[in-house]
Formats: structure tokens, C-alpha cells, sequence
């Protein structure tokens, strides 16, 4: 491609409303620019990428015996009522209504779809194990896009579901994916480390996240100094606190006076049933002082479905009464606004209410409700590990870093066959609902996490397998003609043999080019300048400082 020709809109400024490292350069090399709030366009310079990472999914996929599929976008709300989730979602769902009045939802995901695909399809054991998988837009009304691609409204997923006969099967189908998932990061070249995650309310079923540890990362995940454990903070546990999200509840139930029924508090909230997937109310005084909410995992965002408790404060109960219930004391938060759609709870009674996000017990605290976002206090007074606490495994200090969600891999179990009716005949010609599994990984997001890790103060440097182009050929000055041949003479050789190269054509300073490929982040540069007289030109990597001068003859070997 000529660089003369392309739309390719670099920035020499640092953007101003771009926070981290990635957003700004992907807005300074041209890849993207914001049209709305958590809405992105990709230009020529960032589709390549994306589309780069897209294949590297999809031939791993594909190695592992899945198929690609494309679902629809626009969803019926039917299915989402089948499966129960219609009511649940929070306002993290787009839903729209067609001209007749019929409901439907932007896919905020797919479950749904995938279970009614197999389920019109499937009948026997013989169709089993099956792995589907598509490359598409998600929608998703995040309370608080940010971070450029990291987190936007609109954005590229492969989610993958696998359908399988026994639990063996299962477990078989998330090995690979996680095989697959390792080799997909490890082509990008992007490093990262799968922890445990949270199953949440769907039982001790198994799921990994891949985390990139970074510093501008949402999550927080723990990490053993001394072995190989490492957990998502919503699933870790310690010697000193040895409490996962289920024994919260668990201990909740045992030390709580008085323990509502769902029914009780959704007669008392007047919401449907099933937006109460766990809740627990507490009495001080005959006074009801806190309720913690716990959502489904499935129901609204991971984050929030993994952990995220809020105690909301009735007859507004005294701070002291409320730490006198709940035995919270360092950093209990008090009363603090946080909005409704985190916890389930109908606006109007959040603004009637005090809601507050805090502990039931000291180190039983509602995790994962965002800090600094959702409510102020010390970093860490929310935590149940903390940093230096014993691992649970091997009695080594535990760390605690920040990290990007890439992927997510999930054993489903039959939630979605059994609401659905996604069933099959096993071998004794009984009927049996086919046991699930989902896996997702964020295109763009991983692109973002990727620059996280390759860069330097000029620019980008792109690992090779994800780059836009291979090589970019720079003649030093256009109007020297022999500058500007022997450049378009090298490019057409290269593209003549398949290498992805730019030609900066562009009437501009050699300086201004060279500033531009390093930002744009292209792994080799041929320059095309005096030296050209003797048939040389000057190669250079990307990630080197150094200069070689190499003969004309033997650019097509260097590159290749
Ligand atoms: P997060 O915890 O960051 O909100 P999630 O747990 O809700 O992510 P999943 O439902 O597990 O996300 O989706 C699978 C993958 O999709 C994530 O691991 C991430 O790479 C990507 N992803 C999720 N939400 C977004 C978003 N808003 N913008 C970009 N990528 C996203
Ligand atoms: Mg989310
Ligand atoms: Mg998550
Ligand atoms: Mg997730």
C-alpha cells in the first residue's frame, strides 16, 4: 500500500482525553477514533490488526474441531425469557422494539442463541461433542466504558460454546480451549497468566481468566510467591482469610439473626422473580439494617455476577448499629450512592435509600464493586486477601497486581440446556440435557493489552504475527528519482513475494516518515537514500536501535 494513499490519520500530540499507553497510541497511529461514549470505528491501520488477531483465533479455534458459525445480532427477547435472563439482565443490555412492539436485545452474548441453534439440531449422543463458535459484535451498555477499546460498548468477541453428552466431555472441551486460548496469547505474543476465577452462583463448576497483569488493569488478581497459585481476588482465598464468596454466604446465613426469604423481598421490592438469585437481609433492633444482594453470575456483567453483595441501609440504621450487625470495622464504607443497576436493585429504591457497599464481617466483604468508582476508602479495606497473607496452597506470601481480562473460559453445566430444553438421547435412548461450556476472548481488547506490552516512547512495536504490515519502505527523498524508483522497485519485489509492505511515498521529511513508522509500529524499515548509488539501502528492526547498510539484492531474504 502506498502511504500516500491511505487513510491513515497519525497524531503527533499525545490525545488528551486518552488515559493509558495503548488508548493513546492507538488514536495517535491512526487504528481508531471515538464516534460516541464506548463507541469506536476502526480505520485501515487498526483493522489489519484486529483482523490479524481474528485469524489467529480462528485457526486455533478450528485445530481444536470447532466450527464457526454467525449468529444473528439482533436477539428475540423470547429466548431470553426461556432462559430466565430477560428480567435479570441490568441496564447493561441493550433492548430495542420493533415496529410491531415485540422485544429484543442487542447480543450482549450468546447463550441463548447457541442453545436454541443446537437444540433444533441436536437429537442424539452420535452429534455429540460439538464446539460453535462466531467472531462478532457484542453490545454491552457498560456503566463506565473506558480505556479506549479496553472497555467499549460495542466490541469484537469469539465466543465459543461447547455441547457435550457427559461432564468428561466437559472437561475435555475446556482443556482444549485453554489449550487453545494459551496458544492464541502466545502467537500474539502477548504475556499473560490464567487464573481462577469465581463459578459463581452456577455451582463449583471450573473457569479460568487469562490476565495480562498491568497497571491500568480492572481486575485484581492474587498471585502465590511461592507456587503456581493465582486466583482472581472475587475467588481467592488465604490461610489468614480463608473465605471464598460461597463461605461468605454461607457464614452469612449462619451469624445472621434473621435470614428474609427471596420471595419475602421481592413481594418487598416488587421485582420479578428471579432478580433475587441470592439475598440475604439483616436485623438489628428489629430494625432492618443492611440487605446484601448477590446476583447470578450470568446475569449482568461477570464482574457484578461473581460477587458483587451491597447492603442497603433501611430506617436509616446509625453507622455504629450498621458495624455493630455486620462486625465491619476497618474502612467500612457508610452510606454512599451507588446505582442501581450494580446491584439489582430498581432505581427508585436506591433513590429513596442509602446504599452502602461494605462487609458483613471484617475480610467478608462485598467484593468487586468497583473502588474509587462505586465508593472511597483505603485500597485494600475491601479485600478478602490481602497482600502478604499465606497462600492457601503452599503458606507463601501472597502478592496482589492489577490485571486485564483477555479471556474467560467457563464450564456451564446444564443451566442454559435445562431452561431451554437443549436436550439429546444417550446411548439407553434417554433423555439427557447436553452439558455446556463458554469461552470468550475480547478482540480489541487483547490489541489494547498487547500495545500495553510492546511499545516504547516512539510508538508501537508490533510482535510480527499481529502487525499491520511487515515492512515499510521509506525512500529519503521523493524527488530524487532515483530515491523514489529503487523504493518503488524494492516494493513491488516485496509485494510481488507476499510481504505486507507500505511504501511511504509521502512528500515529507525523511524524518517525519521515520517518526511515523516507528509510531505506526511497522517491524522492519528499508530506507531508500544516498547510499542507493552503490545498490545499498539501510535496514533496520523495528525493536533495535541499531542500523545495517545491506545490498539491494538481499532485502527480499532479510525479510522474509
Ligand atoms: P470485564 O470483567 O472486563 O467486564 P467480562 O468478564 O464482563 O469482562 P466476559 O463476559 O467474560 O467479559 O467476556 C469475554 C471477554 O470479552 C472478556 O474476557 C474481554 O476480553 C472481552 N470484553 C468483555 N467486555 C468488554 C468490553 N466492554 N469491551 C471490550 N472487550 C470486552
Ligand atoms: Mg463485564
Ligand atoms: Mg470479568
Ligand atoms: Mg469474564
Amino acid at each position: 500500500m502506498r502511504m500516500s494513499r491511505m487513510l491513515m490519520p497519525t497524531l503527533k500530540e499525545v490525545p488528551s482525553d486518552a488515559e493509558i499507553t495503548s488508548h493513546q497510541l492507538m488514536l495517535r497511529a491512526g487504528m481508531i477514533r471515538k464516534m460516541a461514549s464506548g463507541i469506536y470505528n476502526q480505520l485501515p491501520m487498526g483493522i489489519r490488526v484486529f483482523r490479524k488477531v481474528e485469524d489467529i483465533i480462528r485457526e486455533e479455534m478450528n485445530a481444536k474441531g470447532a466450527q464457526e458459525i454467525s449468529c444473528a445480532l439482533l436477539v428475540p427477547a423470547e429466548l431470553w425469557q426461556e432462559s430466565g435472563r430477560w428480567d435479570v439482565m441490568g441496564p447493561e443490555m441493550f433492548r430495542l422494539k420493533d415496529r410491531n412492539g415485540r422485544d429484543y436485545c442487542l447480543g450482549p452474548t450468546h447463550e441463548e442463541t447457541f442453545t436454541h441453534i443446537v437444540r433444533n439440531e441436536i437429537t442424539s449422543y452420535k452429534q455429540l461433542p460439538l464446539n460453535l463458535y462466531q467472531i462478532e459484535t457484542k453490545f454491552r451498555d457498560e456503566r463506565r466504558p473506558r480505556f479506549g477499546v479496553m472497555r467499549t460498548r460495542n466490541f469484537t468477541m469469539k465466543d465459543a460454546y461447547s455441547f457435550d453428552a457427559d461432564q468428561e466431555g466437559l472437561d475435555k472441551s475446556y482443556d482444549d480451549m485453554f489449550d487453545a486460548y494459551t496458544r492464541i496469547f502466545a502467537r500474539c505474543e502477548l504475556d499473560n497468566s490464567p487464573v481462577q476465577a469465581d463459578s459463581g452462583a452456577m455451582g463449583g463448576s471450573a473457569s479460568a481468566e487469562f490476565m495480562v497483569k498491568s497497571e491500568v488493569g480492572e481486575d485484581e488478581i492474587v498471585f502465590c510467591s511461592g507456587c503456581d497459585y493465582a486466583a482472581n481476588i472475587e475467588k481467592a482465598t488465604s490461610v489468614n482469610h480463608e473465605s471464598s464468596t460461597e463461605e461468605m454466604k454461607e457464614m452469612s446465613e449462619i451469624e445472621t439473626p434473621n435470614v428474609h426469604t427471596i420471595e419475602e423481598l421481592q413481594e418487598f421490592f416488587k421485582m420479578d422473580a428471579g432478580q433475587f438469585a441470592k439475598t440475604l437481609i439483616y436485623y438489628a433492633d428489629g430494625k432492618t439494617v443492611a440487605v446484601v444482594v448477590r446476583g447470578d453470575r450470568d446475569v449482568n456483567e461477570t464482574k457484578v455476577a461473581n460477587a458483587i453483595g451491597g447492603a442497603v441501609e433501611f430506617e436509616l440504621a446509625s453507622e455504629d448499629t450498621i458495624k455493630a450487625v455486620t462486625g465491619a470495622e476497618v474502612g467500612f464504607a457508610g452510606p454512599i450512592g451507588i446505582k442501581a443497576d450494580y446491584l439489582f436493585i430498581d432505581q427508585e429504591v436506591v433513590d429513596q435509600r442509602n446504599v452502602i457497599v461494605g462487609a458483613n464481617k471484617t475480610g467478608y466483604h462485598i467484593q468487586n464493586a468497583n473502588f474509587g468508582r462505586d465508593f472511597e476508602g483505603q485500597v485494600g479495606d475491601f479485600r478478602n486477601v490481602q497482600e502478604g497473607d499465606k497462600c492457601p496452597k503452599c503458606g507463601q506470601p501472597l502478592e496482589i497486581m492489577r490485571g486485564v481480562e483477555v479471556g474467560h473460559i467457563f464450564k456451564l453445566g446444564t443451566k442454559y440446556s435445562e431452561s431451554m430444553g437443549a436436550t439429546f438421547l444417550d446411548q439407553n435412548g434417554k433423555s439427557q440435557p447436553i452439558i455446556m461450556g463458554c469461552y470468550g476472548i475480547g478482540v480489541e481488547r487483547t490489541v489494547a493489552a498487547v500495545i500495553e506490552q510492546h511499545h516504547d516512547e516512539n510508538g508501537i512495536i508490533w510482535p510480527l504475527a499481529i502487525a499491520p504490515y511487515h515492512v515499510v519502505v521509506v525512500p529519503v527523498n521523493v524527488k530524487k528519482e532515483e530515491h523514489l524508483e529503487n523504493a518503488e522497485k524494492i516494493y513491488k519485489e516485496l509485494e510481488a513475494a507476499g510481504v505486507e509492505v507500505l511504501l511511504d511515498d509521502r512528500n515529507e521529511r525523511a524524518g517525519f516518515k521515520f517518526k511515523d513508522s516507528d509510531l505506526l509500529g511497522i517491524p522492519m524499515r528499508i530506507t531508500v537514500g544516498k547510499d542507493i548509488v552503490d545498490g545499498k539501502v539501510e535496514f533496520k528492526l523495528r525493536k533495535e536501535a541499531d542500523k545495517e547498510i545491506i545490498s539491494v539484492d538481499e532485502v527480499l531474504d532479510r525479510v522474509k
